[in-house]
C-alpha cells in the first residue's frame, strides 16, 4: 500500500509514527514558532474563494489606509526577537506596498532579528531587486490540485507561482509554498503536492487548515478533520524527510499541535499572537510541544523576555509599549 492508500485506509497511526522517526532523526527535538507579519489589509486581487480579504475588498475605499504603520510591523519583528518567534514570512496581499517599500521593510527587520526575512507577498517577476535582507520566497498555492486550485484561486495561477519559485531558485533563494486542507482536496490530491515539492525543489510547505470565514462560500463547512490533517503532514513527512514543514492551526483547534507535532510538523504557526501571550491559551500551546516530547524554539509565556528592552530603536518605543500592553491586559482578563 503506497502512502495515500494508506491515509485512505485509516492507517494514521503507523504513518505518525514513521514520521515521527525520521522527524527525530533529520531534524531533531526542537519545534519553532513562526509568526507571519502582515502588511496590509488590502489585495488587488481579492477573489480566492476561502479568503478573508475577499469579504473585505468592497468596504475598503483606499487600499493605502489598510496599510500597516511600518513602524508597528518593525516593532512586531522586534518583540518576535525577544521572545525567539521565527518571523515564518511578510505576508501582504497584492498591490499593496511596491517592491522598494517590501525591501525595506524586509532590510529593517533583517538589521532588527538579524535574521534574513522570507517573503509571501504574491506572484511577482520582480525577485531580482532582492537580496541579502531576503532567505526565500513563498507560493501560495493553496491547493495542488490544478482544477480545483483555478477554481479556488483564480487570479493566481499555478504556473505563473511555479515559474516565480523557479526564478526564485535561480536567484539563489529558497523556495516555500503554502497549502490550505479542507478546501475540498481529497487524499489522492497529494500525488500533485508530491510532484510539486519534487519538481520545484521545495524546501518547506505551510499547511494550514480551513478556517472558514464567515462572508464565503466555506462559511459553514467544518474544519478537516485532526487525523486527515495528521495523516497528510505525516505522509508528507515521510515522502520528504529533509524538507521543513510547519502547520498552522486555530486557536480553537490547539489539540492539534500535539498529533502535528509527532506527524514531523517542525514549526507551529497562526496563533493570534498578542491575545494568547501569557494566558492559559498560549500555557496550552508549550504544553502540547511538551507532552510530544518535543523542545519550543521561543516562549509563548515569558515575560521577562517580553519586557526586555529598551529596543535598539527609540521610534519604536510606542508600538511595542501598545503590544505589550495588549498581552498584559489580555493575561488580567485571562487570569
Ligand atoms: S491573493 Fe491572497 S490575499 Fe488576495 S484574495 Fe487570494 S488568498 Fe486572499
Amino acid at each position: 500500500m503506497n502512502l495515500i492508500e494508506k491515509i485512505e485506509n485509516f492507517e494514521i497511526l503507523p504513518l505518525m509514527e514513521r514520521a515521527n522517526n525520521i522527524t527525530l532523526k533529520e531534524h531533531g527535538r526542537n519545534i519553532s514558532l513562526e509568526r507571519a507579519i502582515f502588511l496590509s489589509w488590502w489585495c488587488d486581487k481579492g477573489d480566492c474563494a476561502f479568503c478573508y480579504m475577499s469579504t473585505q475588498k468592497p468596504n475598503i475605499k483606499d487600499p493605502r489606509s489598510a496599510r500597516r504603520k511600518v513602524n508597528s510591523i518593525l516593532a512586531e519583528a522586534e518583540l518576535c526577537r525577544r521572545m525567539d518567534w521565527n518571523i515564518e514570512f511578510l505576508s501582504g496581499g497584492y498591490g499593496s506596498f511596491t517592491t522598494p517599500e517590501i525591501r525595506d521593510i524586509a532590510w529593517n527587520i533583517y538589521q532588527i532579528t538579524e535574521k534574513p526575512v522570507w517573503l509571501n507577498v504574491g506572484i511577482t517577476q520582480e525577485l531580482e531587486e532582492y537580496g541579502e535582507e531576503i532567505a526565500g520566497i513563498t507560493g501560495a498555492v493553496e491547493v495542488a490540485n490544478p482544477q480545483l486550485q483555478r477554481e479556488i484561486c483564480p487570479s493566481k495561477p499555478l504556473n505563473e507561482i511555479v515559474e516565480m519559485l523557479e526564478t526564485a531558485g535561480d536567484l539563489g533563494f529558497k523556495k516555500a509554498i503554502t497549502i490550505i486542507l479542507g478546501l475540498g482536496e481529497t487524499p489522492s490530491d497529494l500525488e500533485y503536492l508530491f510532484e510539486l515539492i519534487s519538481k520545484v525543489g521545495i524546501d518547506r510547505v505551510t499547511f494550514y487548515s480551513l478556517n472558514p470565514h464567515e462572508g464565503t462560500p466555506f462559511q459553514n463547512q467544518a474544519q478537516p478533520p485532526s487525523l486527515y490533517y495528521a495523516g497528510v503532514v505525516a505522509a508528507t513527512r515521510i515522502k520528504f524527510p529533509k524538507l521543513e514543514i510547519v502547520c498552522g492551526t486555530w486557536v480553537d483547534n490547539l489539540a492539534n499541535i500535539g498529533p502535528l507535532v509527532l506527524s514531523g510538523a517542525t514549526g507551529i504557526t497562526k496563533f493570534p499572537l498578542f491575545k494568547m501571550f501569557g494566558t492559559r491559551y498560549g500555557k496550552r500551546v508549550e504544553e502540547e510541544v511538551h507532552w510530544a516530547g518535543r523542545k519550543l524554539q521561543g516562549t509563548f509565556t515569558d515575560f521577562d523576555k517580553l519586557l526586555k528592552g529598551p529596543s535598539p530603536r527609540k521610534e519604536l518605543e510606542p508600538f511595542i509599549k501598545r503590544y505589550i500592553d495588549k498581552c498584559l491586559n489580555n493575561k488580567s482578563l485571562n487570569d
